[in-house]
């Protein structure tokens, strides 16, 4: 929690949420504010939950008040113990602390059942027994009225009987539900007469079989809000015609009533944010898992390499509003590079390498050049690279017929190699493809450190890796999950899954990086120079099989939109 304040105290826009907590704690109404997170075990967070997150834990630190984290955990067939333990890991990755307030909805369930009781006594539940689509034939449209069940004026008496024997298992499942009696002609359907409490004979992850009812959402969370005193319950805006019942609720049961606050989610281009596709995706095979890196999943993103700063810089940067839009990812990608260019540690690597064999450099010889770690960061100090007479460069790097305009590598140009020498090209061997496959340079040995004593100038600067002192790695480069902006804006019929990127990853095998990453640990990232940012694979890189992810390119096109615009 004190991470995210720092990094975040001051820069914010104000936005709605925090004018009404302000004029709350300015009028008394609450002398502390208290928040909550509160998701449902069914799935791994992604960005969008980050959002709320941010929201949540950040307003409450920055009003000095307390934000739950509260699983909201009533539907128990889709519930699992390890999407429990990753909601966990990554709130706090994020930089987060709920402290010693993990709740559970489940924890307030035998609450919850006498607050059900307590409906029926004042005459304000009614058990129906009318099947599923009974009851949606009797709810009427947004045109029409709703009709009323035959059941909807049992005697209290007989209600709580009923009620007391589903609990008690007297009942098959669906057989019979709790709903409250509200008005059947109401406007918003919410609020004609909505089932409060099924009979599901489910294991649960935590009650086990104690029950065989459950409360439905709308009878769980504002009461579960209430009884840990929640005063502002921040929500997304699908839950604004929720809101009447929400109210209704806490006044019918006199219990604390918290007030619930809509804002808009966050939908991010190029990727899909709900759990139930990112499930699919997992399931059918056409990503690697929840933490595959090109997931929008938080565990996908910190395996791909993105930090936890720039995701709440990113979260913080895009406000809270009302109305929905859809956010660039490109934005994101644009905190992360700016996050990371502070400190990731300057490296070289060589992607496509290409043979250089230096021929007037002695065959036995190595130097030690020195080379700076971080030029943003004085402090990254500066390490030694291996030079040779062979090393590898970028075959991007050397063209064999070049355009006049191009200033890297080619017959008879001369370029500097980063913290070493001046080469020229003396010749070049293709093979039989045409291919070329190995550049045969000479270097001027009075250029050592990248300049030259008579003052001659060279305009290209590429980067190099000791053909014998490097390190092998693999290389993953990835792209976008989905090619169009909007994944879920399709033809009717149409699959969502159609629009999938086939391109959004790209394995390099045959990699060359300096050897001074033989040390790199797992999650580590660095830039290579002139390339982008690449963290090593938590889970699949080996100090014998180097694996590296592409967090992201160093191009920054957002920054070039936004300038394009005249934005920020
Ligand atoms: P999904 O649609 O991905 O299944 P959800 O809303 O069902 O999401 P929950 O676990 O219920 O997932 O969400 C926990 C909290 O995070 C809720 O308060 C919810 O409103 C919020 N949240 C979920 N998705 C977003 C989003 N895209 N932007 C902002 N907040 C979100
Ligand atoms: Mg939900």
């Amino acid at each position: 929690m004190r991470a995210a304040m720092t990094d975040t105290a001051g820069s914010s826009p104000s936005h709605f949420i925090q004018t009404i907590i302000e004029s709350d704690l300015e009028s008394g109404k609450h002398e502390r504010i208290h928040t909550r997170f509160p998701p449902e075990p069914n799935g791994y967070l992604h960005i969008g939950h980050a959002k709320s997150i941010c929201l949540n834990f950040g307003m409450a630190a920055k009003y000095g008040g307390l934000c739950n984290l509260r699983f909201d955990d009533t539907n128990p067939s889709k519930e699992e113990v390890e999407y429990v333990d990753s909601i966990k890991e990554d709130i706090r990755w994020l930089g987060f602390d709920w402290e010693d307030r993990e709740f559970y909805a489940s924890d307030y369930f035998e609450t919850l059942y006498e607050y059900a009781l307590r409906l029926i006594e004042k005459g304000k539940a009614y058990v129906e027994d009318l099947s599923a689509d009974e009851i949606r034939a009797h709810r009427g449209t947004l045109t029409e009225p709703g009709r009323e069940s035959p059941y909807r004026e049992r005697p209290i008496e007989e209600n709580l009987d009923l009620f007391k024997r589903m609990r008690a298992g007297d009942f098959d499942d669906g057989a019979r539900v709790l709903r409250a009696k509200i008005d059947m002609a109401a406007g918003n359907l919410n609020m004609r007469d909505p089932v409060l409490y099924r009979i599901l004979r489910a294991h649960h992850h935590r009650t086990g079989d104690d029950w065989c009812i459950y409360p439905m959402y709308d009878m769980a969370h504002g009461q579960s809000d209430s009884i840990e005193g929640i005063t502002h319950s921040l929500c997304t805006l699908e839950f604004e015609d929720h809101r009447p019942l929400y109210n209704w609720l806490v006044e019918q049961l006199e219990i604390y009533p918290p007030r619930q606050i809509e804002f808009a989610r966050l939908n991010l281009s190029h990727t899909v944010l709900s759990k139930r596709k990112l499930l699919q995706l997992v399931n059918d095979g056409l990503v690697t898992g929840w933490d595959d890196p090109r997931m929008p999943t938080l565990s996908g993103m910190r395996r791909r390499g993105f930090t936890a700063r720039a995701i709440r810089r990113f979260c913080e940067a895009i406000g809270v509003a009302k109305a929905n839009s859809l956010v660039d990812i490109q934005n994101l990608e644009h905190h992360v590079r700016e996050d990371l260019n502070k400190i990731a540690p300057r490296v070289m690597g060589v992607l496509d390498p290409l043979r250089v064999v230096i021929e007037n450099y002695p065959e036995d010889r190595t130097e030690e050049l020195d080379a700076t770690n971080n030029p943003e960061d004085p402090e990254a100090g500066s390490r030694k690279v291996p030079f040779s007479r062979e090393i590898y460069i970028d075959r991007a790097d050397f063209m064999d017929d070049p355009p006049k305009k191009y200033v890297r590598l080619a017959p008879g140009r001369e370029v500097r190699l980063r913290y070493g020498y001046f080469i020229t090209c003396a010749d070049f061997v293709k093979n039989d493809a045409g291919e070329v496959v190995e550049v045969r340079c000479t270097y001027d040995p009075e250029t050592r450190g990248g300049s030259a004593p008579d003052g001659r100038r060279v305009k290209g600067t590429i980067h190099w890796v000791s053909a014998e002192a490097a390190l092998q790695a693999d290389v993953r480069l990835y792209e976008h999950l989905f090619s169009v902006t909007d994944p879920s804006d399709i033809e009717d019929g149409a699959d969502w899954k159609s629009n999938l990127n086939p391109e959004s990853v790209e394995v390099l095998t045959g990699c060359r990086v300096e050897p001074s990453l033989a040390a790199a640990r797992a999650g580590v990232t660095v830039q290579f120079e002139r390339v982008g940012y690449f963290c090593v694979d938590p889970k699949d890189s080996s100090p014998d099989r180097l694996v590296f992810n592409r967090v992201v390119s160093l191009r920054d096109s957002w920054a070039k939109i936004q300038q394009k615009q005249g934005g920020a």
